[in-house]
């Protein structure tokens, strides 16, 4: 039996030499360059990377594995590898030429729909959207009687303009809220909305419900029943929310910084007052915004299904973090720029920096926000991503008081968690 494994361990040892050897190297070379002198490019590859494996630096193979790739067709797998070659460690013509080569295949996969706001309908890093398998989406509304009966009949036509707007969005309305995909809820208006006779609040909110394994299980559009003064929305309220919020509910997660698609940030979040009074209308940028997703691979999404072999590889599409991150910021300033007096601006604009590792100003944000919070439930966001952003800091003192002041105004399992690992940390 040892006999057998040292043999078999020796085999291995003998293999793992060949494909490290430069021999190796050399034959998969010569034979990689061949198929690509008969223009034979996507078979070159297999050849190219094995040569790539026993010589990683070797210039010649890396320059005309991107030559090999820039010619294949792109699929997934080829954006892919065509992107890390473009970001590679290693400075040479090879990863300048990959650049190069990746932006214009940007443009080439995007034409016809670049006129986007792709970079702030993704949520951080995430790609978060359904399933084209899925369609059409089951939607449950939930039944009440305590709304005019024309809120339901409003939402229903806003689901129905999403559907005529595009040929793959589609919904099936469902009497079962288990199977439901997108369910649909009236709730109460919180009594704490009003500071000093002001009130802001929005209409509705959407939440994506994510379990551990990044699979998508429910959107959860909830819309308050009345406003703050008791009062019923009207039919234009209800049907210019409902279109903002079914934006959110498949998968575009941010804002337009344009104010006449439907996804701008205006239209929620907003003044009862100062409301818009016409009827939105889902503009050519929102949906080639939401055609543009629908081809980029989720990497959140309801399904276990691997990346389609011809979706758009997200790194390639949205460019490097930096570039997402500055992006990001700038579309937040734009919102508090908007809305000075909501808390919730500066509360995404402190997750910005911190993204950014930038904890001084994420702490500046943190407070600011802590000047305008109003309702109980924005005090206890604030004071737990207070004690987050001193833990960051490694201010484990500070973060364990800021934890505790945040328990005090809701009790749930991240604050416990958090408070738990810095009494481990204490001892
Ligand atoms: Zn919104």
């Amino acid at each position: 039996m040892r006999k057998i494994l040292l043999v078999i361990l020796f085999i291995v040892l003998i293999v793992a030499l060949l494909y490290k050897s430069p021999f190796s190297a050399m034959y998969n070379y010569n034979k990689a360059k061949d198929l690509y002198k008969l223009g034979k490019y996507e078979q070159s590859l297999p050849y190219f990377e094995k040569a790539l494996f026993a010589s990683p630096k070797d210039e010649l193979s890396r320059f005309y594995y991107v030559l090999a790739l820039s010619k294949t067709p792109p699929t997934y797998r080829i954006q892919k590898r065509l992107y890390e070659m473009s970001e590679s460690k290693i400075q040479d013509e090879a990863s300048k030429y990959a650049k190069a080569q990746a932006v214009s295949l940007r443009f080439k996969l995007t034409e016809g729909i670049n006129n986007n706001y792709i970079d702030n309908a993704v949520s951080g890093k995430d790609i978060i959207r359904w399933d084209l398998k899925s369609f059409p989406l089951k939607v449950y509304i939930e039944p009440t009687n305590d709304i005019p009966p024309f809120y339901t009949k409003t939402i229903l036509k806003a689901f129905a303009m999403w559907q005529n707007k595009t040929n793959f969005i589609s919904f099936n309305q469902t009497k079962n809220e288990q199977e439901a995909n997108i369910t649909v809820k009236f709730k109460d208006i919180p009594k704490d909305i009003c500071k000093n006779s002001i009130c802001t609040y929005t209409i509705a909110n959407t939440t994506p419900e994510i379990n551990n394994d990044k699979i998508l299980k429910k959107m959860v559009l909830t819309f308050y029943k009345t406003n703050p003064y008791n009062k019923s929305f009207t039919e234009q309220e209800i049907f210019n929310t409902a279109i903002h919020e079914i934006g959110h509910t498949l998968g575009i997660m941010g804002h337009s910084d344009n104010p006449d698609d439907v996804m701008f940030a205006m239209k929620d979040n907003t003044d009862y007052r100062t409301f818009k009074t016409g009827v939105n209308a889902i503009s050519a940028r929102d949906i080639k915004t939401l055609v543009l997703l629908y081809r980029i691979a989720a990497n959140i999404t309801d399904t276990n299904a691997l990346p389609a072999k011809n979706s758009y590889y997200a790194p390639l599409i949205l460019g490097s973090n930096d570039v997402r991150l500055q992006k990001k910021l700038q579309e937040n300033l734009n919102y508090i720029k908007n809305y000075p007096k909501l808390a919730s601006g500066y509360i995404n604009i402190s997750g910005v920096y911190t993204e950014m590792g930038d904890f001084d100003n994420a702490l500046i944000s943190l407070n600011k926000a802590k000047e305008l919070s109003v309702t109980q439930e924005e005090q206890y966001i604030i004071e737990y991503n207070l004690a987050i952003t001193y833990y960051n800091k490694q201010d484990y003192q500070k973060a364990y008081e800021t934890a505790l002041k945040a328990r005090t105004l809701k009790s749930d399992e991240n604050i416990n968690d958090l408070i738990t690992e810095l009494e481990e940390l204490k001892k």
